[in-house]
């Protein structure tokens, strides 16, 4: 048997020696350049698209967050350690074991059908009635982002977005050249009147309007949830204005109380694409999410889809749809409602003991509070000190198109102990009050 070809079925040993390094070959000019300051050759061959790409602040902050010392209330990474894991092995083996063949094979563009079946019946306990065929499933609500706004946005048009929003839907409307036009919320979510004054506005000046993209469910970063009596309020001016809602909502079953709300989706078929997730109420390794979306938009999001990556992964939406046949993921998804409440309940406590002269919002579920600094003080200016006392946060800029929102931050509480919270937001008002005093 000839080595490195029928040798063990696993050598990930061998893969790292088979790595080409990038760059220009041996003997080229700059090939004797350390790595760090060698010029970009191709600077002048990047797409005009690629200017407005840059690094999140959460993404340069997480390589000092995840030390050790340092309390991270800044990434929003769930908490995973209460997951059943030796069932999830066995799943993971039977996963291979009795569907091997098709979960390691490429699968349809639009997704599993069981699996979009299956999402149907996640959906109905936010009282969303659909088809599965109106469902495509896709590597994440992050790539549902990525294909919404790559079917619907030309350069310079314009997402109408809350005052703030998810970084990562920023991220991706700046990578399309949309402008994102903020709209305020308040501790009942986006306020219809100023969305309806700004989409007037926008018309007036003569810009198209493509989208308005909502988090209505313990938003990220605000926490706040938009009143059940405001959502047929954005729903009729949307439709008034002619313009598609995008209700991003992975984090709709995580509430604190009460039965999960209905979907703004629930009361409107046409007008809504609704995106969902199985990152935070099951795992979010595994690249999950899904679209469901009027008929004719469908067919769209699925060709985007497909010329993006042929088809979500097979392996993981068998995995997925096995776990929520054969586990109890209503179980699950309710133990980390009452593990992320605890952490909610530890993070209000102590910012009332720590941060006498700051306000923040009261989540009713999700992961996030929203932090009003004392008047004066600059969130971004203050993390390297932050940081220094060994405590990290997200500074409110990066939740703003335009950057502004320095007097905020979002403390995420999802993944310390309660314990290391009230110790990270001590550490955080110690911080504060010598800023004060600077
Ligand atoms: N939307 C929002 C509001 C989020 O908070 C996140 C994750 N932080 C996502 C979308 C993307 O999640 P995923 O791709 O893991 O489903």
């Amino acid at each position: 048997m000839a080595a490195g070809v029928h040798g063990r079925a696993c050598d990930t040993g061998r893969m790292s020696e088979q790595i080409v390094p990038h760059g220009p070959a041996a003997g080229t000019p700059s090939s004797g350049a350390a790595a760090g300051t060698r010029l970009d050759r191709w600077l002048g061959s990047y797409a005009q698209r690629t200017h407005g790409m840059r690094a999140s602040e959460i993404r340069a902050l997480f390589a000092v967050a995840n030390r050790p010392e340092v309390v991270s209330l800044a990434g929003g990474m769930p908490f995973l350690d209460g997951l059943p894991l030796d069932t999830l092995s066995e799943l993971a083996a039977r996963v291979v074991t009795e569907r091997g063949l098709q979960a390691l094979q490429y699968g349809s563009g639009q997704g599993d059908e069981r699996l979009r079946e299956q999402i149907l019946e996640v959906m109905r306990l936010q009282a969303i009635d659909a088809h599965p065929d109106d469902v495509v499933v896709t590597t994440g609500s992050q790539q549902a982002l990525d294909l919404v706004t790559r079917v619907f946005v030309d350069p310079g048009d314009v997402v109408v977005a809350e005052a703030p929003s998810y970084v990562g839907a920023l991220g991706v409307f700046r990578a399309y050249e949309a402008e994102v036009v903020h709209v305020p919320l308040d501790e009942h979510g986006l306020v219809p009147e100023a969305l309806d004054e700004t989409l007037t506005a926008l018309a007036a000046a003569g810009r198209r309007v493509k989208l308005i993209y909502t988090i209505p469910n313990f938003h990220n970063p605000a926490g706040v949830s938009l009143s059940l009596e405001r959502r047929p309020r954005v729903l009729e001016i949307a439709a008034r204005h002619g313009v598609l809602v995008v209700e991003d909502d992975p984090y709709g079953l995580l509430g604190f109380e009460g039965e999960p709300r209905p979907a703004m989706r629930s009361l409107d078929d046409e007008g809504v694409l609704y995106l969902g997730s199985f990152s935070k109420t099951f795992a979010p390794g595994y690249r999950v999410g899904w679209v469901v979306a009027p008929h004719a938009v469908r067919e769209k999001l699925v060709l985007a889809s497909e010329s993006a990556i042929l088809c979500p992964s097979s392996a993981s939406q068998i995995a997925i749809s096995t776990y929520l046949a054969t586990c109890d993921w209503r179980g699950q998804v309710k133990s980390y409602r009452e593990m992320y409440r605890e952490r909610r309940d530890a993070t209000l406590d102590a910012l009332a003991e720590h941060l006498p002269d700051s306000t923040w919002t009261v989540p009713d579920g999700g992961f996030y509070t929203w932090v009003r600094l004392p008047d004066g003080l600059d969130a971004k200016d203050m993390l390297p000190r932050a940081v220094t006392a060994r405590v990290a946060y997200v500074p409110g800029t990066a939740f703003y198109f335009d950057g502004s929102g320095a007097d905020h931050l979002r403390l995420s509480f999802c993944y310390p102990t309660p314990e290391r919270i009230r110790e990270g937001v001590r550490r955080l008002g110690a911080v504060v009050a010598a800023e004060r005093e600077l």
